[in-house]
């Protein structure tokens, strides 16, 4: 295929990538998708998304079966074993990559397993198969770990990639980064038996996420973990004969502990560098991420950008409705990428969810917002479950009472947030999510039952300062 010419060409098959690459196909495009990886599916199926679940659902298992023991349903102390976990893992991304490599196949879309730079703004180079002509094309290549130079390079300093691989299990885990990331993989180990001390250099762990929901994940956490350290970094690492030895500094102190292996968990960068995008003409930001518009296209109109390679946030449900957009905008479509929230989830245990408007940043924007909170200690299904630590928050315009933010802790949070994106979307008001018979006793009614404490007319609370 040397001298191919496509109607698109889209470099990268995570989800930004090949859901363009399907979307094109489908709309009657001729489509080559290209992926230097031997299967698709990108860094949400190998080594991102889906691995990172199954092993949290592990984790969740072993703590339930342990918590358990005291309630009356007796299992033996819950053991590991690495291999078979591993398996298991791979078992699903295996089943979902080929899967996608069907779903390519019948739509016929020329996948082309090489890597790919621009050699003009009309054409790519991909290695082992040469020159590609596009009339437009899509570039969704994703991202990388952020290194963290604080940490040597050594085989106990892992990336969260190194960590889903399992190589063992250390007996006390360094976690730097208290976001979403660092402490889903913190989660993982601390099941697996770790010591997982967490080191964060804002104020707050989990810090895209209000205070008070940050402080309901950590009310259940606080005992787990070995240790929290918020406004803190890591100063210098060395590796010694027996485990990393580390300098920490917080406002107050600057101190030495040592750990078996690290994690570094503090952010990731978009994959443009190697690209040749100068040749194409497209611009990208001081950190490397391409800049689009809201058709996704960049500063080059006929090539598109979508997914972690245009900054954050750097989500693949994201990454795919954008993708969706750019392809249908690339088959003359009038889409654009034109959501309202991106909802953002951490599988952690208990779970935190949250979508729209927070409260610090109405506060910082100026907007007046009514503010219902339902505390999961008085939901029957959480008391049930033992799981009372959880909330349900939903953050409403103060006059015209509509759907601006949400927020949930607790089981199954992240399965809660999608009625509250949607709600936001619908330009949903208060008395929409209250009026609505959500069933009982599900974790779902917490957020009609968070609309009705706004609207002081909850029953399961006492609210007596609230109109009646
Ligand atoms: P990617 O999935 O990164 O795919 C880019 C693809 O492009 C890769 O396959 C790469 O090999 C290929 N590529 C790059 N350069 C070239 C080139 N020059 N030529 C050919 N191919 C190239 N997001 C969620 O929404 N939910 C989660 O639960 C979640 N969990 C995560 C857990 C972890 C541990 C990590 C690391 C990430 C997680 N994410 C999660 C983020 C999510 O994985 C990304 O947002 C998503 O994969 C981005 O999709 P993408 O299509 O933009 O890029």
């Amino acid at each position: 295929m040397s001298a191919a010419a496509v109607d698109l060409a889209v470099v990268g098959a995570g989800p930004g990538g090949y859901t363009a690459a399907f979307r094109a196909a489908d709309l009657g495009l001729s489509v080559a998708l290209v992926e230097r990886h031997a299967r698709l599916g990108g860094v949400c199926l190998h080594v991102g998304c889906i691995p990172s679940k199954t092993l949290l659902h592990a984790a969740a298992l072993a703590e339930d079966a342990a918590e358990w023991r005291a309630r009356g349903v007796l299992f033996e102390p819950p053991r590991f074993d690495l291999e078979l976990l591993r398996a298991w893992k791979e078992r699903g991304v295996g089943q979902l990559a080929a899967g996608l490599a069907q779903l390519a196949e019948r739509r016929g879309v020329t996948v082309l397993r090489g890597t790919a730079r621009f050699a003009s703004g009309r054409s790519l180079e991909v290695a082992g198969f040469g020159r590609i002509r596009f009339a437009q094309a899509i570039i969704a290549t994703g991202s990388r770990p952020a290194p963290l130079p604080s940490l040597p390079a050594c085989a106990r300093v892992w990336d969260s990639t190194a960590a889903l691989a399992l190589p063992e299990v250390p007996a006390r885990l360094l976690v730097v980064g208290g976001g979403v990331l660092g402490l889903e993989l913190g989660t993982v180990y601390r099941a697996l038996g770790s010591a997982v001390t967490v080191v964060e250099m804002q104020e707050q762990m989990l810090g895209e996420a209000d205070a008070d929901v940050a402080r309901a994940w950590r009310k259940r956490n606080a005992e787990r973990f070995a240790a929290f350290h918020v406004g803190c970094r890591v100063e210098e690492a060395r590796e010694e004969a027996g485990g990393l030895v580390v300098r920490l500094r917080d406002a107050e102190r600057a101190w030495t502990e040592s750990f078996d292996a690290a994690l570094a968990a503090t952010g990731r960068l978009p994959c443009t560098e190697e690209l040749g995008l100068e040749h194409a003409g497209v611009a990208v930001d001081a950190r490397g991420a391409i800049p689009v518009n809201h058709q996704q296209r960049t500063n080059v109109p006929h090539v598109f950008a979508v997914g972690d390679v245009t900054g954050a946030p750097m989500l693949a449900h994201r990454a795919s409705h954008q993708g969706r957009a750019a392809a249908e905008v690339a088959a003359g479509g009038k889409s654009a990428f034109d959501a309202r929230v991106v909802p953002a989830v951490a599988y952690t245990d208990p779970e935190v969810a949250w979508a729209g408007l927070t409260e610090r940043a109405a506060r910082a924007e100026g907007i007046a917002l009514e503010r219902g909170v339902f505390p999961w200690a008085a939901s029957g299904r959480a008391i049930g479950v033992g799981r009372t630590e959880g909330m349900t928050k939903l953050l409403f315009d103060a006059e015209t009472r509509r759907l601006l933010g949400a927020a949930a802790v607790g089981p199954h949070a992240g399965e809660l947030i999608g009625e509250a994106a949607l709600a936001i979307e619908m330009g949903c008001e208060r008395d929409d999510i209250a009026g609505t018979i959500h069933p009982h006793p599900t974790y779902s009614e917490t957020l009609a039952q968070a609309a009705e404490a706004a609207a002081g007319t909850v029953t399961e609370l006492y609210l007596p300062k609230r109109a009646r």
